[in-house]
């Protein structure tokens, strides 16, 4: 089952186009990672998602329907930190937001020691680090136990320990079988928490897919030449490659990021007698691509 599908959505405000048809399907128990640069239009997304704004044109699913406040209030946010009162404590806090979002009432402490905030349940809000307040957001989302979970940029202006205990609070959701779609513009951050990934870029997406298949670090180089057999046995010991394999009708050469070099293949090659007719680098590095990415916002 898909918990959202995105179907060709636009979005302008005005002249400006913040979403350009985007296409992509989050699956059920994914942490899916919607990464991109200030500006790419992670927010505006969210936003339609959750009836919070307007899309120009295209449509959305969620749970393989067309979405209803139904469907909403099986999910739990974290859009921005809530303005919590400051002079009340957490128990009192989240007393409020259950009353708001009707629904969870009962389950204020089971959410507070998700959390790790039973200790200090009773002390007022004012007296909170930022990674406690973005906690209590969290749990706020958490109330009913809704099964799927969308936060925008959850660690954002947390100090290191605050952006550590907020991302393992994540894989503890995860693990506990919830979906959760979150924004971020953290590439780090993306690859630490997520199982999927969906990359803006001023409104477009530029690749979705798993972690593990989209987060690749390595370099391939594809090469061809008439005599396959006399290329795959001269590369079979070429310095720096870490596999030689041959993936018809290409040999390929895998590369750690970065070290992979076109024109030393080549003259290798030639050296030894044998002209490659195709030689091509056919994924670069995550890093390398998101680097070009950032570059390009003007
Ligand atoms: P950030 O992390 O900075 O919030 P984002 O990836 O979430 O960035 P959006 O906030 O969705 O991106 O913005 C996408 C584009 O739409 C930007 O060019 C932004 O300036 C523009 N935009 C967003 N909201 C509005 C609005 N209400 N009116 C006009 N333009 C807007």
């Amino acid at each position: 089952m898909a918990i959202l599908t995105v179907e060709n959505l636009h979005k302008h405000y005005g002249p400006i186009q913040a979403l350009k048809g985007i296409s992509f399907s989050v699956p059920k128990g994914a942490v899916y990672g919607i990464l991109g640069p200030n500006g790419s239009g992670k927010t505006t997304l969210l936003g339609i998602i959750l009836n919070v704004l307007k899309a120009s044109s295209g449509s959305f699913k969620l749970f393989d329907e067309p979405a209803t406040h139904v469907h909403r209030q099986q999910i739990g946010t974290l859009l921005e930190t809530p303005n919590f009162y400051h002079y009340l404590n957490a128990v009192q806090n989240l007393n409020i937001a259950a009353a708001i979002k009707q629904r969870g009432k009962a389950d204020i402490d089971r959410v507070l020691e998700l959390v790790n905030l039973e200790e200090r349940k009773l002390s007022k809000f004012s007296t909170y680090s930022l990674g406690m307040k973005q906690r209590l957001a969290i749990a706020s989302s958490l109330l009913g136990d809704p099964d799927v979970l969308i936060f925008d940029e959850p660690t954002n202006g947390l100090d290191p320990v605050g952006i550590a205990e907020t991302r393992e609070l994540i894989k503890k959701l995860h693990k506990a079988g919830k979906t959760i779609i979150m924004a971020s513009h953290l590439l780090d951050e993306v690859e630490k928490v997520c199982t999927h990934v969906a990359i803006l870029q001023k409104g477009t997406l530029l690749t979705d897919g798993h972690v593990d298949e989209i987060l690749i670090t390595d370099e391939i180089v594809e090469t061809a030449a008439a005599n396959m057999q006399q290329l795959q046995s001269l590369l079979q010991h070429y310095p720096g490659a870490k596999k030689v394999s041959v993936n018809a009708p290409y040999v390929e050469l895998t590369f750690a990021a970065g070290t992979a070099s076109l024109e030393a293949l080549n003259q290798y090659c030639f050296a030894q007698g044998v002209t490659l007719y195709h030689l091509r680098l056919r994924k670069k590095s995550l890093e390398t691509k998101f680097f070009e990415l950032t570059q390009n916002i003007k």
